[in-house]
């Protein structure tokens, strides 16, 4: 499918979080043709661009060489298109830039991102997502409530980069002057209140419009509060606090960010762990599990998949026909056996990520499984 017209040109003015990028969009886009080159630079410095532009010169020259010449046109055109993006000076906090580009179809998206992405080029039917994907997998957006007994500051964090939401406090000194009180009086006034100020931050929380869509929630500050904090929460939101972070409240955003990205990660590894052991116990009991590529491919068509699991960084060597779009693992031959149709090498792996994205399937990137690499990289848990 050809890109939308308000899809073709997108080049946001600022670093963009991964979960801002329309993967579900991006992975409805294909040709019959070679026409679609996706870049992938580290730009955290002028070294890293540099290393990086060199990385891609070199790609270029190869991939031309291997071109069949009615495309090499096109090729040079579409890398016209990249080139400014490819040049462009690093912006404060950019760690990768991914450059999405097609000429015949005046198509070009440019990201920069504070996460880092291994360097790559690809020149595809379709535009390469997995690394992204995989981005998406481990950087959810995730929410941070710092709080003590008498100050609470929520923020999300998408991408590392971090956005204060609100802020709320008591003044527990002007609202209760200690006046004639008893000591006795003034502490129990003073818990009532610190009580009600958690109760009211933890409804603002369970209120936050896009908890459902977050990873979930760090607790962080000094002392007890954020475990208090936690009991008053109600179910579903307590459900969701990731861990709980013991820091002074004064602690930089920059150390926040990278603690509780710490917090989040781990949660993901463990719920990409549990995924890969639902996958191998409904394999091993025989039930609403597929695995090897065929098998897994035709479920996705079918829509009968729930969840896709799949090795990180792996790489399954097959063919897709430009024409009818079938894909398969193994050696790639001269032309498609279903159509008659030209084929290109791809990992299939790739091919599978956007038959999911199209079919509306979970995709669950696990980091290391040795049942799931004994299966080929890659399985599926079925609805039905
Ligand atoms: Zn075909």
């Amino acid at each position: 499918m050809q890109p939308k017209p308000e899809f073709t040109s997108i080049s946001p003015g600022n670093l963009v979080a991964v979960t801002e990028i329309d993967l579900g969009a991006l992975a409805e886009i294909y040709d019959e043709m070679d026409i679609y080159l996706s870049i992938y630079m580290k730009s955290a410095s002028t070294a890293d661009l540099d290393a990086s532009r060199s990385f891609v010169a070199s790609r270029f020259r190869a991939m031309e060489k291997s071109l069949p010449s009615e495309l090499r046109e096109s090729f040079q055109k579409t890398v016209s298109l990249a080139q400014e993006a490819i040049e462009s000076p690093s912006w404060k906090g950019e760690r990768s830039r991914v450059i999405l580009a097609s000429s015949p179809e005046s198509f070009l998206h440019v990201y920069r991102m504070g996460l880092e992405a291994e360097p790559l080029v690809v020149l595809d039917t379709s535009p390469f997502l997995l690394p992204l994907a995989r981005l998406r997998d481990d950087y959810l957006d995730w929410g941070l409530l710092l709080l003590d007994s008498q100050e609470a500051k929520l923020f999300v964090i998408r991408s590392r980069i971090m956005e204060e939401m609100s802020r709320s406090s008591i003044d527990l000194m002007n609202k209760h002057k200690k006046g004639g009180w008893s000591q006795m009086r003034f502490d129990r006034l003073r818990k009532g209140a610190i009580k009600s100020f958690f109760t009211q931050v933890a409804e603002d929380l369970a209120n936050l419009d896009n908890l459902q869509g977050m990873r979930g929630l760090v607790l962080a500050g000094p002392g007890e509060a954020k475990s208090q904090l936690k009991e008053l929460l109600p179910p579903q939101a307590r459900d969701r606090v990731l861990g709980l972070l013991d820091v002074p409240m004064g602690t930089v955003p920059s150390e926040l960010v990278k603690m509780g990205d710490q917090v989040a990660l781990d949660y993901e590894r463990s719920v990409s762990k549990k995924r890969a052991e639902e996958l191998k116990s409904n394999v091993l009991k025989g039930q609403l599990s597929s695995y090897g590529i065929d098998p897994v491919r035709d479920a996705l068509t079918h829509g009968r998949v729930n969840t896709l699991v799949m090795l990180s960084d792996y790489v399954v060597p097959g063919w897709i026909c430009e024409k009818c779009q079938h894909f398969q693992e193994g050696a790639r031959p001269e032309i498609c056996p279903q159509c008659g149709g030209r084929t290109s090498q791809v990992n299939v792996l790739e091919e599978l990520y956007e038959l999911a994205q199209r079919t509306g399937a979970e995709v669950e990137f696990v980091e290391e499984d040795e049942f799931l690499q004994s299966i080929g990289g890659v399985g599926a848990i079925l609805r039905y």
